[in-house]
């Protein structure tokens, strides 16, 4: 018998497995994972029907047609744009390709659950800055932050799972002083939700900058979670050396033709998104007159900073028929679902004031 393999490098070890948003039960409303609540669309679901015929076949290595209606879409250059398996497949490549061993990686803290084990993966070291009590990026601090060994940094806007923006002006203040051989991740995996007018937007911020990525996804607003695909857009040698870096033929040809097939029905979608905010904003308005101190989010999730009570309320939201997502002794983030599933919500917290109310 063959020895087995040692056991996998001692980094690994160290690295937290990624806690998805647990799956519902029957009947229960999922509020857990930042889904789309919508079904696909008819046109959506008509341009994918005929491919599982195809299947033998591997997708089109480049995405071109995708690449190419991007580009049009957002006005930047085919060479700008690395398309892949969810923004997360991108950021992965950005940190195999910018960040290694002895290598820092700066990011704000809390924030998406996926950065520290995507930059402990490549071998980098994290290095977590503290939001701010408004739940806001500390750019500042995470620009003091930034040492000789630092590669890449990564802000989130709006943030998950605070909801948090990073305002406009700010992230420019914060570029300014980022030396220009730091690569900075902006991930704006939720920025059709937001509704703050000064909010940054990464693709506005490109033009000259040469250590910018800006990620984003069709698995939030456009509601192609299941499909994978998401990309980033950045000055051409960097998407170039992401392309480079990322897993062969990842984006299938189902997951291209349905990205496809939403983008040309993009208008629709966004009157989906449309109906997320506007329940984001009725919840919102009726948990702070309950008495939780929920922030301002700007995304398709709101975040109730309940400390110590968080898991009390998470489980008395699953025997009320909704799964959401609990962050032991620091918070609940709830996913803006589907108005019935958020009426629950607000049931659970109407009735639980014990547990989500806090003195003003
Ligand atoms: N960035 C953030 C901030 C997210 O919350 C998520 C999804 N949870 C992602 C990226 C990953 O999205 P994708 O499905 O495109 O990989």
């Amino acid at each position: 018998m063959t020895a087995a393999p040692e056991g996998p490098r001692d980094r690994l070890a160290a690295i937290p497995a990624y806690r998805a948003g647990r799956r519902a039960p029957d009947g229960a409303y999922k509020l857990s994972s930042n889904e789309n609540p919508f079904p696909p669309l008819p046109g959506v679901l008509a341009a994918i029907g005929d491919l599982a015929a195809e299947v033998n076949r591997y997708p089109d290595f480049a995405s071109t047609a995708l690449v190419d209606a991007l580009s049009a879409r957002h006005g930047v250059d085919r060479a700008a744009l690395a398309v892949s398996t969810g923004s997360v497949a991108v950021l992965q490549a950005v940190c195999a390709a910018y960040a290694g061993h002895g290598d820092e990686v700066v990011f704000a803290w809390r924030s998406f659950e996926a950065y520290p084990i995507v930059v402990a993966l490549c071998g980098a070291t994290a290095v977590p800055v503290a939001l701010r009590d408004d739940e806001t990026h500390d750019l500042p601090a995470m620009a003091d932050a930034i040492t000789d060994r630092t590669r890449v940094v990564i802000v989130c806007s709006p943030n998950n799972p605070t909801g948090a923006v990073v305002d406009a002006d700010a992230l420019r203040d914060f570029l300014a002083r980022v030396p220009t051989h730091v690569l900075v991740v902006l991930d704006e995996a939720y920025v059709e939700f937001v509704r703050n007018a000064h909010a940054v937007d990464g693709l506005s911020l490109l033009a000259g900058r040469g250590n910018l990525v800006v990620l984003r996804t069709f698995s939030k607003a456009f509601g192609l979670a299941g499909l994978r695909v998401g990309y980033g857009v950045a000055a051409e040698p960097i998407a170039t050396t992401i392309r480079k870096a990322q897993t062969p033929f990842g984006v299938s040809t189902v997951a291209e033709r349905a990205a496809l097939a939403s983008l040309a029905a993009e208008p629709e979608l966004l009157d989906r998104v449309d109906v997320i905010v506007r329940e984001r904003i009725r919840v919102v308005e009726r948990l702070r007159e309950i008495g939780c101190p929920v922030g301002d989010s700007q995304a398709n999730f709101v975040w109730l900073r309940l400390g110590p009570d968080a898991v009390a309320f998470a489980a008395a939201c699953e025997e009320a028929g909704i799964v959401v997502r609990p962050f032991t002794d620091e918070g609940v983030r709830v996913t803006i679902g589907e108005p019935p599933a958020n009426d629950l919500l607000l049931d659970v917290a109407e009735r639980r004031r014990d547990l989500v109310a806090r003195p003003r």
